[in-house]
């Protein structure tokens, strides 16, 4: 059982192993277990599937989806790619399996920077979180980096009066921030980075901390870490509606083969998918 950390802390505890996306399918691949229960979202469950074919996948709720994941169509990047050959297509890990298919290269928002400075093109579109591309274009700025308007709703919807009112709440706190919230809050932050680094930094940190992310992050931590506080930065808008869909209900029914949905991937489409995952591990993603 995987859970990523956006899910009700009650969830990532007993799940197997809790983590970013990426960190997760990756886990997968290190288990002999015929079925995997993936509580995320479908993009998700697709990446745990393209890297474990041989395994059963199922998501507790099939009808959590992801808004980001979802916003291009693998066509209009298809026909992206036919008018501009040269032009590295890189996504975001956070892309359905067909739309990933079309790309040449995946990033996490960990690698993100580290991947982009590698890869040998120039021109690179970036899909589909335009704040996460702004955060790599300013750190990697050797490169034409071209950006698509999409992005997270959850992370998009910060703005600099958010971090503004939960300062002047938490005056002593550090704040950290995931560089899909837009660039004038990143610009704020003490610490920006991905769910991973975001726990990292703040089970180091001698300081309570403010957390920009989606709340599941800030509840876990104030759960497992008591001797420290730790502040949800805008709480009535960091919650991911798709993240909250899976239960501890909906687990135990699929558990019971009540409930859930099997991920099912066409292998062409998955071998296309993976295709660009493999680019992302060779550059040392
Ligand atoms: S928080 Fe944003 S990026 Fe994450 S699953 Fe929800 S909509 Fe997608």
């Amino acid at each position: 059982m995987l859970a990523h950390t956006y899910m009700n802390p009650a969830i990532v505890d007993i799940a197997d192993v809790s983590g970013d996306s990426f960190a997760l399918s990756k886990a997968a691949t290190k288990y002999d277990n015929e079925k995997v229960i993936m509580c995320g979202v479908r993009f998700m469950a697709e990446t745990v599937k393209i890297l474990s074919p041989e395994k059963r996948v199922y998501m507790p709720v099939g009808s959590a989806t992801c808004a980001m994941a979802e916003q291009f169509s693998p066509e209009k990047v298809k026909e992206f790619k036919e008018q501009n050959p040269d032009v590295c297509v890189c996504a975001y890990i956070n892309t359905t399996a067909a739309l990933k298919a079309q790309c040449d290269v995946c990033v996490t928002s960990s690698t993100a920077v580290k991947i982009v400075k590698a890869l040998e093109a120039k021109d690179i579109l970036f899909i589909p979180d335009c704040n996460l591309g702004t955060f790599v274009k300013e750190q990697v700025p050797e490169k034409n980096i071209i950006l698509w308007k999409g992005g997270c709703p959850v992370h998009g919807s910060i703005t600099v009066d958010d971090v503004l009112t939960a300062k002047s709440a938490h005056p002593h706190a550090k704040i950290a921030i995931h560089p899909e919230c837009p660039p004038e809050v990143c610009k704020m932050a003490d610490y920006i980075g991905a769910t991973s680094g975001i726990l990292d930094y703040c089970k180091q940190s001698d300081d309570d901390v403010i957390i920009a992310t989606e709340k599941g992050v800030c509840d876990w931590l104030n759960l497992h870490y008591p001797q420290k506080d730790f502040y949800q930065l805008a709480p009535e808008k960091f919650i991911c509606r798709d993240m909250k869909l899976t239960t501890l209900e909906s687990i135990y029914k699929t558990l019971l083969g009540e409930a859930g949905e099997e991920i099912i991937l066409d292998e062409e489409l998955r071998i296309a998918a993976k295709r660009p995952i493999d680019a992302m591990l060779a550059y040392g993603g």
